[in-house]
């Protein structure tokens, strides 16, 4: 188990105000035993908190927030988590009766604002405030667990000491999903996948599917609550073969590898090396695949041809098939299969593969954004060229379209 603690609040970042509750978050963590890997603060920004909430859940299980539970309007921290997880705020009812009745007791009037101390997200559990008025939170979601604490150190205390622990304790004696493992797919958007397996997602309650989409690649972590090695493993691999049946053509890895690592060791495996000639995608491929350690022996290497000139002169396209009336263009199937076989051959590559397209934002020789064209050559066999039609603003159509040659190659 790994929390991270983040500390809500502007003035913590001006360092107007001493962070004590790190201090006494982390020593309470420590004292029942939960390791702290993390203490982030962040400004009262919407932005940047949602950037802290999901960096945190990248690498911790416990995410413990104080902070921003306030009536104002620079209180964000549930309405930010609610936006990332797509729960709603519901009013607890309890902490409204409490809050109005301190306001009738006083004899002062209350204001709209004050309401949103009562809010907390749905189908989160409650955490007393004995203290003050506004409520904090603590909840599941896919495996991570989150817990908000107000901000001012007596509340925040209290809270800690009081509900939260008890909330914590109960959950750690309870057996969570201990068990889980990454499934990574290619070649399919995050939305067809979820909608094939959409009633394994909604249906099941053990194990538990939870996709989402990472750097241009989809992933599903499949948890089971099972504390029995041998069960947890009986269900995960139940529960995988049938995602495998469904989805096995895109399944191209069981951990947490990107499919650049993928395509290297099965070139590694079959003693196979590639080269690449890039357009649109101005040397991404050959950036990717390079970024996996050890690819010199199966990357021969890679040219960016961005003008037609280049792809003239370096890869000896002829001009005619480039520009010109009724000339194909460099946006072209012809073109993306002659750069394949032209790279491969000066590479004296067993592969090459090329992209050519329209990265946008503007169209280019007629052709629509999106638009693009990948060539792979293989030696001894016929040059394949794939067509796709992708969606996005420049950087993620470029990195896509990439991510699609990977998925081809690994086809
Ligand atoms: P409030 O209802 O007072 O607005 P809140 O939950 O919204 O509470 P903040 O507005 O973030 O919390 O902070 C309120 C006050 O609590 C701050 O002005 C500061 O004095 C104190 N405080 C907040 N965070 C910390 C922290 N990490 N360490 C110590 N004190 C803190
Ligand atoms: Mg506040």
């Amino acid at each position: 188990m790994r929390a991270e603690m983040i500390a809500v609040g502007t003035e913590l970042l001006l360092g107007q105000i001493v962070n004590t509750n790190a201090r006494d978050i982390s020593r309470k963590l420590a004292e029942l035993g939960i390791d702290v890997y993390f203490q982030t603060v962040v400004g009262d920004n919407r932005q940047r908190l949602r950037q802290a909430i999901e960096i945190a859940r990248s690498r911790a299980d416990l995410l413990l927030f104080t902070g921003g539970l306030g009536p104002t309007q620079d209180d964000l921290t549930k309405d930010v988590l609610g936006e990332y997880l797509n729960r709603k705020l519901i009013i607890h009812e309890p902490s409204m009766a409490v809050i109005e009745e301190m306001f009738a007791s006083r004899g002062i009037e209350m204001v709209e604002s004050n309401r949103r101390q009562a809010l907390m997200l749905e189908d989160s559990h409650p955490l007393e405030n004995t203290v003050g008025l506004a409520v904090g939170n603590a909840l599941e979601a896919d495996g991570t667990m989150y817990i908000l604490l107000p901000g001012p150190p007596r509340e925040m205390k209290a809270m800690l000491e009081g509900a939260a622990s008890e909330w914590l304790t109960a959950m750690l004696g309870e057996s969570r999903p201990l068990y889980s493992r990454l499934l990574k797919f290619a070649g399919i958007g995050e939305s067809s996948l979820e909608e094939r397996l959409i009633d394994l997602i909604q249906g099941q309650s053990d194990p538990t599917l939870a996709p989402y989409a990472k750097e241009g690649e989809v992933a599903i972590r499949v948890s089971t609550k099972s504390t029995d090695p041998a069960e947890a493993d009986g269900r995960l691999d139940e529960a995988i073969g049938e995602i495998r049946r469904r989805l096995g053509d895109h399944l191209y890895a069981e951990e947490d590898v990107p499919i650049e690592e993928v395509i290297v060791r099965l070139l590694r495996a079959s003693r196979r090396r590639l080269a690449s000639a890039e357009s649109c995608s101005g040397g991404l491929f050959a950036e990717l695949v390079t970024s996996v350690p050890g690819s010199s022996g199966e990357f021969v290497g890679g040219v960016v041809t961005y003008t037609n000139e280049m792809k003239h002169k370096l890869l000896g396209i002829p001009m005619e098939q480039l520009e010109g009336e009724g000339a194909p263009g460099a946006v072209s199937e012809s073109t993306a299969a002659m750069m394949a076989e032209r790279v491969m051959d000066i590479a004296g590559a067993d592969y090459g593969i090329s992209l050519t397209g329209v990265a946008g934002p503007a169209p280019s020789e007629g052709k629509p954004v999106g638009l693009v064209y990948f060539g792979i050559a293989e030696r001894g066999k016929d040059t394949v060229v794939h067509t796709t039609h992708l969606s996005g603003d420049r950087s993620s159509i470029r990195l896509r379209a990439v991510k699609a040659v990977l998925y081809r190659l690994w086809q």
